[in-house]
């Protein structure tokens, strides 16, 4: 007897752990990884987290820790970080034909037609050979349905007893007892204002929601919600185009019609899903600091050459500005083509997402910069505004070729915050 089941593997504090691959001296030590625009906590390891730093926090604040070397801070490496995320994602293909990146660090992977034992093993497998290839340490949930699979994969990195595995299956003891002990805000795409609401019907835990009504909560919430609820009862029903959550990611993706592998209609659709993404970040008041673009070709079609790049390019500060984030996305995206394949899948991942109005509190703010910001956010209204009332895409942004306001390769174009990080990092290597 076997069931569909479907692994999340999350990369374990992923830009983190990119960087200890090749700076070993960074293992059990306090790191975090900066910004290289407004100078804050962008990623932090689990020893950083126990020191009680707190994403987000301006770097100005740790600069007495770092002078005393208690912890490490680095800036930004998106190329590195874009690098490694597709050498993880190679690892699982060798594995299963159905990897599904959700985010940059996370991949969604299928396990068809193996009995449990067999699926404790391979993901057992899995742990171990994406940390043994890659040096990055990883967690791996597996389950019946997504929002189940993600649930194992936080019970996989919080309780010590799954040492990293966790494999749930829908009707069993063991599932039952982790829904009763996680509260709802744990639940994948359940938000803060739902769990409010929810706690007045008494449903408290993703256990109360695996046993209410789905009809009821259809009614009384939405249908979103009651898809997340059959899904706690083992019913497979979100794939992965609604499965945004406000404030970490937004992807967006479309298979082609047909294989092409034509740069115009390439160049046109990653145009549309980054002008998409832009529109999705305003509507949930979030900036976003870098873009990922990928291709896909089709994997089964063998007799066909394969290649299925993606990278990342890093925005010069965090935005919700159509303009700046269309044009990275073209830029990234004549980076990776290679004519000579046709693909079947183009997309744009927004990364590192950050609330809007904490934007007020940047560093770099000028006057000049604020005016700015002023005139984009009124522009971009509009366009969403023009959108809105005459349907997706009236307007459109053609592409600057020619804008210099952002680059790909911009690691190494420090502020003074990171320079200062690096000679202090080499003075004590
Ligand atoms: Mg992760």
């Amino acid at each position: 007897m076997s069931h569909p089941m479907i692994g999340l593997v999350d990369c374990n504090n992923f830009y983190v752990s990119c960087e200890r691959v090749f700076q070993p001296r960074l293992e059990g030590v306090p790191v975090g990884v900066m910004s290289n625009n407004d100078g804050c906590v962008i990623a932090r390891s689990s020893e950083l987290k126990t020191l009680g730093v707190e994403m987000g926090t301006p770097a100005f604040q740790l600069q007495q820790w770092v002078n005393q070397g208690r912890i490490h801070l680095l800036s930004s490496n998106y190329e590195l970080y874009g690098d490694m995320s597709a050498r993880v994602r190679e690892v699982l293909e060798e594995f299963s034909a159905g990897v599904e990146p959700y985010s940059i660090d996370e991949m969604f992977v299928r396990f068809d037609g193996f009995d449990a034992a067999t699926t404790l093993a391979l993901s057992r497998t899995l742990y171990r050979n994406v940390r043994q290839f890659t040096g990055i340490p990883v967690c791996v949930g597996v389950a019946p349905t997504r929002t189940l699979a993600k649930l194992a994969n936080r019970a996989a990195k919080k309780l010590p007893e799954y040492a990293g595995v966790c494999v749930l299956h829908g009707e069993s003891d063991e599932t039952r007892r982790l829904l009763e002990c996680t509260p709802l805000g744990n639940v994948w795409g359940v938000g803060r204002r739902l769990v409010e609401r929810l706690a007045l019907q008494g449903i408290e835990t993703a256990w109360d929601l695996r046993c209410a009504d789905p009809k009821t909560i259809r009614r009384r919430f939405s249908v979103t919600l009651e898809r997340t609820a059959r899904e706690l009862q083992g019913t497979p029903c979100i794939d992965m185009n609604d499965t945004d959550e406000p404030r970490q990611r937004i992807m967006t993706s479309r298979s082609f019609g047909r294989l092409t592998g034509e740069m115009s209609e390439l160049q046109e659709a990653i145009r549309q899903h980054a002008q998409r993404g832009a529109e999705k970040l305003r509507e949930q008041a979030s900036h976003a600091r870098a873009v990922l673009v990928f291709l896909k070709t089709n994997r089964h079609r063998q007799d066909l050459a394969q290649y299925s790049p993606s990278i990342v390019a890093e925005l010069t500060e965090p935005t919700d500005d159509s303009r700046p984030i269309v044009a990275a996305a073209q830029q990234a995206l004549a980076e990776i083509y290679r004519p000579g394949y046709r693909f079947m899948k183009a997309g744009v991942m927004l990364l590192d997402l950050v609330d809007a109005n904490r934007e007020q509190l940047s560093l770099l703010d000028t006057p000049d910069s604020a005016a700015d910001r002023e005139r984009s956010e009124r522009l971009m209204s509009t366009l969403d505004e023009l959108n809105q009332k005459m349907g997706r895409g009236t307007v459109r942004l053609g592409v600057r070729r020619h804008d210099a306001a952002w680059q790909l390769r911009c690691a190494h174009r420090t502020p003074r915050w990171t320079t200062q990080w690096e000679e202090l990092l080499s003075a004590k290597a």
